[in-house]
């Protein structure tokens, strides 16, 4: 039997680590203070003894092994806190074992050869710790995943609204009834197209429509009717205005417009003529009567090669008066007259 004094090892018991030593045949030579406290095991009780009869599982291969290993001189073993938890059991007031990370380093003793110095950590608040921060940083993670996803789904949701919003806009420039561009559309592309004839110094065109006798065709044959011409009228002027740029308007009432981009006066009076001619010979079917009604339309056509110093009413204007004047003439007509770059003078 070995005595505890064989050893010493008593500075050990300073230290607030767990500390013992074994021999190569297991058997425990220093137990320190320390060990005592956490295990309730006195030094007295367990040196000289096999640690084995405190603690069966020192027999199991994966401790045993490497522990030899030591015992034979290898290099210092670690039992993880993260793989083993602990190496020696000892429990928490709440009956959890405490976690350990221990350390095995060989000694040299003059007598009794290599020996194995256990160091024990006991590292139970920083597991605690550690846990603590996975789980946080789990929960951040979750919340960044969210987080996206909630962008994910705002940048959809705003997607949706812009294309609603597209829509919408389109729509506020439509004529109901006819499904041409409505008034407010007429003044937005004017606008555009005037600016860009300023800059590319080209003409620009308008056509300013209106139904002859209108007010007799609703009296004769109801408003309803009427609607119908109106839409009838509408699809055909829609069916020949072909050029790209070219955009018929319902510029109110029984009234269109065609504006004319990089269009002279004289291209522009042809369509205008072309467009007179296509819907005298629209022959417009009276619902629920059978009657075929021939319709005509006056057209005041007027043009400038815009710079900076006039603007679009001009050019309305010159039209609205060519059209007042076709009407004067007789209706079914076509009148133009040419803006100025001097507004006051209109030419006819
Ligand atoms: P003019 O040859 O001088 O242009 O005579 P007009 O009868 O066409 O002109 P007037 O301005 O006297 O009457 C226009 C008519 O157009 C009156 C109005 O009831 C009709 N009108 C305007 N908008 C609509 C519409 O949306 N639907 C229908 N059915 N009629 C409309
Ligand atoms: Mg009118
Ligand atoms: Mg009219």
């Amino acid at each position: 039997m070995i005595e505890p004094t064989d050893l010493d090892l008593t500075l050990l018991d300073h230290i607030p680590m767990g500390f013992f030593v074994l021999d190569g045949d297991m058997r425990v030579h220093f137990w320190n203070k320390l060990l005592e406290g956490w295990t309730n095991i006195k030094q007295i009780q367990i040196v000289g003894k096999k640690i084995t009869e405190f603690y069966p599982h020192f027999d199991l291969p994966k401790y045993s092994k490497r522990i030899q290993s030591v015992l034979r001189g290898g290099s210092p073993t670690v039992f993880s806190s993260q793989l083993h938890q602990f190496i020696i059991p000892i429990y928490q007031q709440n009956g959890e074992k405490r976690t350990q990370h221990t350390t095995v380093t060989s000694i040299q003793h003059e007598y009794l050869g290599t020996l194995a110095l256990f160091a024990i950590q006991d590292v139970t608040d920083l597991s605690c710790s550690m846990k603590k921060y996975r789980r946080m940083r789990d929960q951040a993670l979750n919340e960044i995943e969210e987080r996206k996803k909630i962008e994910l789904t705002l940048i959809k949701e705003k997607d949706k609204v812009e294309v609603f919003a597209a829509k919408l806009k389109l729509l506020s420039t439509i004529d109901s009834l006819t499904e041409i561009l409505n008034r407010r559309g007429f003044d937005e592309y004017l606008t555009k197209e005037y600016r860009r004839a300023i800059r590319e110094k080209k003409p620009i065109s308008l056509i300013m429509i209106d139904i002859d006798f209108f007010k007799k065709f609703n009296d004769t044959f109801g408003h309803q009717a009427g609607d119908d011409c109106l839409r009838i009228v509408a699809q055909k002027l829609q069916s020949i205005t072909r050029s790209s740029g070219d955009m018929l308007a319902r510029y109110g009432g029984e009234e269109f417009a065609i504006i004319l981009p990089d269009t002279t006066l004289h291209s522009a009076i042809t369509i205008a003529n072309r467009n007179r001619i296509s819907i005298e010979k629209l022959a417009v079917k009276i619902p629920f009567v059978d009657k075929i009604q021939t319709i005509t339309i006056s057209s005041g056509v007027s043009s400038i090669v815009p710079d900076g110093s006039s603007n679009e009413e001009t050019l309305i204007k010159t039209a609205d008066l060519a059209l007042y004047q076709a009407k004067l003439d007789g209706r079914n007509l076509v009148v133009s007259k040419t803006v100025l770059r001097n507004e006051s003078s209109i030419l006819q």
